[in-house]
């Protein structure tokens, strides 16, 4: 059980360094680690540090974020979490604070289908779709796309996928 250090409304920002309500501008910290009920990084700091050149979550960011404070990522919550673009990470946090997320830490993250999945299947969609635009190529040319075709189909069937 952690006792909660915090004292007053307000917290600390760490990144920004900024003195902030607790209540609304931190998400709630679950992990035993820290003796502290918020991670000490804003919803401001964490939602624009997360964001990429494209405005969209760059989910190796959002890791990094979760290890700093040692809480998971978890890829069906983060999955359900981003149907909802602008508000995903707000969506992430509270999934976390769910009774069966409440108990886990950065070593619980589930990354199976993290990121490395999401490359690949963007990579196997590249080639079905150059597959289906040359489809003028030789024959010789045609026979090694679909060895690629097949070698990612292996990859994304292969339970094991090594991360
Ligand atoms: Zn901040």
């Amino acid at each position: 059980m952690k006792k909660n250090i915090e004292n007053g409304k307000n917290g600390l920002c760490y990144m920004c360094g900024k003195l902030k309500s607790l209540n609304e501008s931190f998400y709630m910290n679950f992990s035993p680690l820290f003796q502290v009920n918020h991670i000490h990084i804003c919803k401001d700091c964490i939602f624009t540090y997360v964001r990429n050149e494209k405005d969209e979550v760059d989910i190796v960011k959002l890791r990094y974020i979760l290890r700093l404070v040692d809480l998971p990522f978890l890829y069906d919550y983060w999955k359900a979490a981003s149907k909802s673009k602008s508000e995903s990470i707000g969506k992430y946090f509270s999934l976390l604070g769910l009774r069966q997320n409440k108990s886990k830490t950065y070593k619980d993250s589930r990354v199976e289908e993290g990121e490395e999945y999401f490359n690949l299947q963007n990579q196997y969609k590249l080639l079905e779709k150059q597959l289906s635009e040359f489809k003028n190529l030789l024959a010789e040319e045609q026979l090694e796309f679909k060895k690629k075709i097949d070698k990612f189909d292996r990859l994304l069937n292969d339970e094991k996928i090594q991360i």
